[in-house]
């Protein structure tokens, strides 16, 4: 299933594959349902017309893959990037059932993409192609089928044109068919900053266990887009100091830390480049940030950033991974080696369905929380997740990693056997 053009280390789904196969087989996983959540359950691949704004007809190539329903309704984002490839929506959509049976919420997995640059395409351009996108998948989506939530280059902008664009199918308003939203129709608070929120609970919860105090605590993060830059905020806010930033162009590293509100108000409020902010600290490349002196490194960015090549360079004392798959299953024995605590991305960024979840159970009640609500009721689910991971690796002397696979797909093989096999 895997594709031959890329390096088997690089290949997400491989990595997916590689931890699933290493937890299936610790948890003595029986060869048939073994065989049945390898897979996706269903994967579509679309070719989109659309109009572009010169007049020409472009054609973007588009997918979905549900991997799994089995505890609910399949969840997951959808990604607009040159880089998508459908073995990484498979690796993608099995993390997200992983996900969401970590933090033990009734979903499955789902996600989807676009290859296309949205910062290349006009706005009338990017909604043509969302609304076409969901207008392709209607009848796999919905509220109890397939819930549709932000990624990489898509935002509440897009969830609500896949929102509209589905409401005007089925002649409703639905506003639970897609998670992420507009809090004006139908969002919740407290989700723009929930995936961020999460991985600081994650940060609180590993330094208790390694005895670091909050106040000084060094942290890089790559990556300042929704995961990043809200964790920046959040960390700093609670009295970490962040030394490292970077984005797509670059990162910088500053030992004295960085005023957060500040850059956040050069990036977003005055769009200039991250790597020009005038605050001080040494260029590198974004991947550089990673591997500079910290107790804590975030990847928050994309896949692969830790590999076999650059993980002995690793200083941080913690990785907790904002990120969906930042380091490579070869990368993952090093880490270990260098006695590194691993919050693992299955765990660290489930903040983000976690308050999606919420979001969907407001929808469907028509009744909203306060943010305080939705923020205690986020840390019960990330500490409660965080504890049971880590509880499984001790029992089962595991690392963070395989511990929150087995945990997760001892959950979904339970259901799958109270369920059944439909037939
Ligand atoms: P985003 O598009 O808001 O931000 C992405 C950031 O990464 C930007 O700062 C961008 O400049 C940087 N980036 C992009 N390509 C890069 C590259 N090649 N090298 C270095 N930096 C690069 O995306 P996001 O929503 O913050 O998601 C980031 C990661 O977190 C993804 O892996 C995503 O799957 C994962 N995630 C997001 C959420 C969420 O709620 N948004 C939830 C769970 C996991």
């Amino acid at each position: 299933m895997a594709s031959s053009l890329i390096p088997q280390e690089l290949n997400v789904y491989q990595n997916a594959e590689a931890r699933f196969e290493a937890a299936a087989k610790k948890l003595g996983l029986e060869d048939g349902l073994y065989r049945y959540l390898k897979y996706p359950s269903k994967e579509i691949t679309l070719y989109i017309p659309i109009g572009m704004d010169d007049g020409k007809l472009e054609v973007f190539t588009g997918y979905r893959v549900l991997h799994s329903a089995v505890r609910g309704p399949a969840k997951g984002g959808i990604r607009y990037s040159p880089d998508v490839t459908l073995d990484e929506m498979r690796a993608l959509a099995s993390w997200m059932t992983w996900k969401c049976a970590v933090v033990n919420i009734p979903f499955g997995g789902a996600k989807g993409g676009i290859i296309c640059d949205p910062g290349k395409l006009t706005p009338g351009e990017l909604e043509r192609l969302t609304r076409r996108y969901t207008a392709e998948l209607f009848q796999w989506l919905g509220p109890e089928r397939d819930i549709p939530a932000p990624d990489v280059g898509t935002g509440e902008q897009t969830m609500a044109w896949v929102m509209d664009t589905y409401a005007m199918h089925v002649g409703q308003a639905t506003t639970a068919v897609v998670t992420g939203k507009p809090t004006e129709l139908g969002g919740s608070a407290g989700r723009r900053e929930a995936t961020g929120r999460g991985v600081m609970i994650s940060c609180d919860k590993a330094i208790a266990r390694l005895g670091i105090p909050r106040s000084g605590c060094r942290v890089a993060i790559q990556g300042f887009g929704n995961v990043g830059s809200l964790a920046a905020q959040l960390m700093h806010e609670a009295g970490y100091k962040i030394v490292g930033l970077a984005d797509i162009h670059g990162g910088l590293y500053n030992e004295n830390g960085f005023d957060i509100h500040a850059v956040i108000d050069w990036t977003y409020g005055l769009r200039k480049p991250l790597i020009e902010f005038p605050g001080g600290g040494e260029r590198m490349s974004s991947q550089e940030i990673l591997f500079q002196p910290c107790e804590i490194a975030i990847p928050a960015a994309i896949e692969n950033q830790i590999t076999e090549r650059n993980a002995h360079e690793f200083q941080a004392r913690i990785l907790c991974e904002g990120a969906n798959g930042p380091t490579t299953w070869q990368a993952d024995t090093i880490i270990e080696q260098k006695g590194v605590f691993t919050v693992p991305d299955i765990l660290a960024n489930a903040g983000g369905v976690t308050v999606s979840y919420f979001e969907w159970v407001q929808d469907r009640q028509g009744f909203f929380w306060r943010e305080s609500e939705v923020n205690d009721r986020l840390q019960d689910v990330m500490v409660n997740a965080f504890d049971e991971v880590v509880r499984y690796a001790e029992l089962h002397h595991v690392n963070n990693r395989i511990a929150a696979y087995m945990l997760a797909i001892d959950r979904v093989a339970r259901a799958l056997r109270l369920r059944g096999i439909y037939a």
